[in-house]
């Protein structure tokens, strides 16, 4: 029993027992069935409806935002959240490389190009350091713009991504993207209930993003939501995502090309019930966090992430990260732990490797590459601990 993936399945097993555990499951403990069943016998299942009212303002609560505006996904907030920052065809956007497809994909809905940046092993997200030295070195301020001298193109936002709901050093990067004049979008769909020093992730960029996806801390099967404290984007943010249709009670009047991105009410009632227990979640989750700690405490080759200093994780997605010299058994850990009904995966493959993305600029990658070959996720559902 001292081969690695041995000696960590024998440690997660004596928490979680023999399998099958799923990676994440959604826990539903409230007020779900009555508020879906509400909607039912209301009628009200569709696009407007009270719920969706009630999420919005229950959301800006909970993150401390001034405005939330639901919708009917992450992804979708994403696209909307760049385009309200100002991204517009033929320009770039700055994103880790380590990060779920939705950061490039939104990018690319804009007509813009993903440009990669690396990742810190600290935090799991953008390294400002790094970011500063690539853009003194790729870029030049053209009028009062960034330029990637390369391309020629615009560099018109930036983008940090709070890993499987670990904080990333957003103040840190807020710092570059301010010297460099780039407003920031943070991509928070895995950190709802995140903090750093006591400030909701989401809340520090211009715009921040979440989702509701069924397999994050908090569902509404899908959805999600765009955070502001500005006023005016939080309305502009309200009329794109509902078609830019001019508010009248008969007449069809859309003022611009918009989305049909709004969040059903069926889909904010379940979020509303969930957003009740949304402590609990968190509670339950660091609970597990404490567990898996002490059950790993005798397993050389591997470490369990801990928050960054400063931060508060909602610990989303436990996540271990191998030693530097045990990569090479990455693939057999993952095995092993699957063939025990131990669910578990990797990371993303980074999104500069994505067919889609081949060819698009790029920073030097060291640090996202290698925790791209270390990190592993296992079972963290809130019901486990
Ligand atoms: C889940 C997720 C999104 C968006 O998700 P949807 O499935 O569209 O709700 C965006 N970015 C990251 C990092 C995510 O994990």
């Amino acid at each position: 029993m001292n081969a690695l993936p041995a000696t960590i399945v024998a440690a997660l097993a004596s928490v979680l027992g023999d399998g099958p555990v799923p990676l994440h499951e959604p826990h539903f403990d409230g007020n779900e069935s009555r508020y879906l069943f509400d909607c039912v016998a209301s009628t009200y299942v569709s696009s407007v409806g009270a719920y969706v009212d009630r999420l919005e303002a229950d959301l800006a609560e909970f993150t401390g935002a001034k405005h939330a505006v639901a919708t009917i996904n992450g992804t979708s907030a994403l696209h909307i959240a760049l385009l309200l920052a100002g991204v517009q065809p033929g320009d770039e956007v700055l994103v880790p490389a380590l990060s779920f497809v939705a950061t490039a994909n939104a990018v690319r809905y804009c007509g813009a190009t993903p440009h990669f940046l690396d990742s810190q092993e600290s935090t799991l997200g953008l390294d400002p350091a790094a970011m500063r030295s690539w853009l003194a070195e790729i870029s030049t301020m053209k009028s009062g713009e960034c330029v990637n001298q390369a391309t020629g193109r615009r560099i018109t936002a930036m983008v940090p991504m709070h890993a499987f709901g670990h904080p990333c050093d957003v103040v840190g990067v807020m710092e570059v993207a301010a010297e460099y004049g780039l407003p920031v979008v943070e991509d928070a769909a895995e950190s709802l209930g995140s903090l750093i020093n006591g400030q909701h992730t989401g809340t520090f960029g211009l715009l921040g993003t979440l989702s509701f996806n069924g397999n994050k801390i908090a569902t509404t099967g899908g959805g999600g939501a765009i955070l502001t404290n500005d006023t005016q984007l939080a309305k502009r943010a309200k009329h794109l995502t509902t078609t830019a249709k001019v508010p009248h009670r008969w007449e069809y009047n859309h003022d611009e090309v918009g989305y049909n991105y709004r969040m059903p009410n069926i889909n904010a009632a379940l979020g509303c019930a969930q957003l009740e227990q949304i402590d609990s979640f968190i509670a339950s989750k660091r609970r597990l966090y404490d567990i898996y700690l002490e059950a790993l405490r005798q397993v050389n080759g591997v470490t369990l992430f801990s928050e960054p200093r400063g931060s508060r994780s909602n610990y989303w997605l436990q996540t271990l990260i191998l030693d530097k010299d045990k990569v090479d058994q990455r693939d057999e850990v993952l095995e092993t732990l699957n063939d025990n009904g131990l669910m578990a995966r990797p990371a993303w493959t980074l999104l500069s490797s994505l067919k889609p993305f081949l060819g698009c600029p790029s920073a030097p990658l060291t640090g996202a590459r290698l925790l791209e070959q270390r990190i592993i996720n296992v079972p963290s559902s809130a019901g486990l601990a």
